[in-house]
This record gives structure tokens, sequence and C-alpha cells, in this order.
């Protein structure tokens, strides 16, 4: 590592971080084992690593180092306003990793952390504990990978083969995991619980090409959702965050009616659309992470610190969307953002 912070000139995960008491967690050992031949160098703290000031996000973002650490404090957080809840009363998320292995240009991760490396938390048993006290009080519908993509990830953490045999054993627990990934193989493997959904962000191949770097192409994760869905998962489609582009009125019809003829309408539990929105602090971070970025230096519209392509363009967009999606999927399994901003009362970041 050098003093400007950039510990991002090698080949990713060469180094590996190793937070003092990670190292007696099994996760810890489990994930080392992975990478025999990673420089393993002892840390006190991850922040100490993770929120440097002036590190070079890009270059780490190129190649990526990892730490493993202990999460502490409140681990099960309530949902977030910009998310969507789906109607579930007690929406909670929480985020055992973060950083992802992806490289969306729009990716709200860059303006969050000061960092591009990625941390995993091996105390992946302290959020089930605290996941189970809030069960003892009511049903939990749980976010899991938020703040990363965990199936994506699956081969490194093993985290939602745990996730899902938890879920299994806990009747009012249903646990979301967002998702652009495509390893199939991993997705048969995990434990089948229907309280598991597994919600894929499609977007048309254009924007996926040109905004969604390192993501499974948009095939590859359609198939991956059949398998989820075969596997015996719940399926939801994501079509937010919606991305402008000059083509985005005239591939939306072919993009959905593609969508529909890889996955038949009654494998979706529900889907849902939301224009992309972010918060104005997050997107100075990420325009001075992304000069050449259509998508991060569009100029959008501030309302109260929640940025967007206006009002207006933003309903019109949702709307040919949720016309489109009426087509194959009944009113009440299609969940709109703008719908949810209104019962959750303002676009608080
Ligand atoms: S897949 Fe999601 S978390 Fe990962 S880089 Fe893309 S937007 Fe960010």
């Amino acid at each position: 590592m050098n003093s400007s912070g950039s510990i991002s000139y090698c080949k990713p995960f060469s180094h590996i971080y190793i937070e003092e008491r990670a190292a007696a967690f099994p996760a810890c050992a489990r994930i080392l084992e992975r990478y025999p031949d990673a420089a393993r160098i002892p840390i006190r703290h991850y922040k100490d690593l993770f929120n440097r000031p002036r590190q070079d996000w890009a270059m780490q973002k190129q190649s990526p180092q990892l730490i493993l650490a202990v999460k502490e404090g409140r681990l099960v957080y309530p949902g977030a306003p910009v998310c969507q809840s789906f109607g579930s009363q007690y929406f909670y998320y929480t985020s055992s990793v973060m950083n992802c292995l992806y490289d969306c240009e729009y990716c709200y991760l860059q303006g969050m952390y000061p960092s591009a490396n990625l941390t995993v938390f091996v105390n992946l048993e302290d959020i089930f504990r605290e996941t189970e006290q809030l069960l003892s009080r009511h049903p939990v519908y749980l976010s899991v990978s938020y703040d990363t993509d965990l199936l994506a990830l699956e081969g490194l953490t093993g985290y939602l083969e745990q996730w899902c045999r938890f879920t299994a054993k806990h009747p009012s627990l249903t646990i979301e995991v967002r998702t652009k990934g495509a390893n199939i193989a991993a997705l048969r493997s995990l434990p089948s619980c229907d309280r598991v959904i597994f919600a894929w962000t499609l977007s048309p191949e254009t924007v996926i090409r040109r905004f969604e770097h390192r993501t499974p192409s948009l095939a590859a994760r359609l198939a991956a959702a059949r398998a989820a869905k075969e596997a015996g998962f719940s399926l939801r489609l994501c079509f937010d965050p919606l991305i402008l582009t000059a083509d985005f009125q005239t591939e939306a019809e072919p993009f959905v009616r593609r969508v529909f003829q890889e996955i038949s309408p009654d494998m979706v539990r529900d889907a849902s659309i939301g224009v992309f929105r972010i918060s104005g602090s997050y997107l100075n971070a990420m325009r001075k992470n992304r000069p050449d970025s259509a998508a991060v230096q569009y100029p959008y519209e501030n309302d109260s610190g929640v940025c967007h392509y206006g009002k207006a363009r933003s309903a019109r967009m949702t709307e040919l969307y949720r016309s489109l999606l009426a087509r194959y999927l009944p009113r009440e399994q299609i969940f709109l953002w703008e719908e949810n901003r209104k019962e959750e009362n303002g676009w608080k970041p």
C-alpha cells in the first residue's frame, strides 16, 4: 500500500486486509482458503483503510482488494424511503458486504463510499441474531443484497446459501435478493424456499453495454431468472433504474416483449418500475469519479436533495413501462416508484 491510498495497482484480491477481530470467525478462514496466494495483511479496524481520505476510487474499481471485517452497531435497518417496500409494513435491509464486483456507471455506491475496495463482514451470525429479535415481535421483509450483489459474490462468500437456510427455518421471514447476476450453478445449489425473492434488475442490452460494465447480458440474466424460479424461489422483475437514453422510447417495447418471451408472466411474483433517482450529495461525489459518464453528468433536477430527470419526464418514463408491463401482468403485481413515494411521504435520500 502506498501513501496515496492506491492499493489497487495489483491484481484484484491480490491483497486481503484482515481486521484483528475478524480472524477468529469461520467465514474469514473460508474466504482466505479461496485465495491461498493472496498477501494477508492484518489491520486494526477496517475503517482505518476503507474510510481514508483521498483514495483513488477509479484505480481501486479497476482492481479491487478485499477487506475482511466485523460489522458493529445496528446491523438491520428500517428500509430507506428511496427503496421500494413492495407493500410490506415491516421492511428492513441489511448489508453484509460493502461494494460490488460489477461496475454500473450510475451506481450510488461510488457516491456513498470513499473506497471501491470490497469489504466483507464475516459475522453474518450477528445479523441473523438481530433479525431473530425483530421476528420475535412481527413478520419481517428483509432486503439482504443492498450495497452489493450477493449472487455475483456467492463463490466468494457463500452467504446466499446461509440466508436461504436461515429463511427456510423462519416462517415469518421473507427476504429479497436484488441482483444482476447470472450464476445459475450457484442458484441451483441453494436450498430452495419460496420466501426468498430473487429480484433481477433488467435493462435493455444497449443500456447494459453502455452503463452496466462487467454485468451479465440481458439473455444471461433472463436465463438465471428462469433457473431461480424453476429451483423454487420467487421471482421479481425490476425495471429500476430506468435510464434515459436517446433510444429510450423506441427500445422499450421490444425490450419488454423480449423479457416476457423468455419469462412466462405466470412465473413472476411481481415487477417494479422506478426511474433513476439519487441523493444529490452522492451525485456530487460520483461526478468527480466519472467525469466522462453521460449517466452521471446529466443535468438532473435537484428536488429537495434528490436528483432526478424532472417530475414530468420521470412520470412519462414510468407510464410507458407501466403500460407495457400491463400487457403481461395485472395491476396489483406492478409496483411503481411514484406510488411508493406517495405512501412513504416524500423523497428523502
Ligand atoms: S450491480 Fe448494483 S450494486 Fe453492483 S455496481 Fe451495479 S448498481 Fe452498483
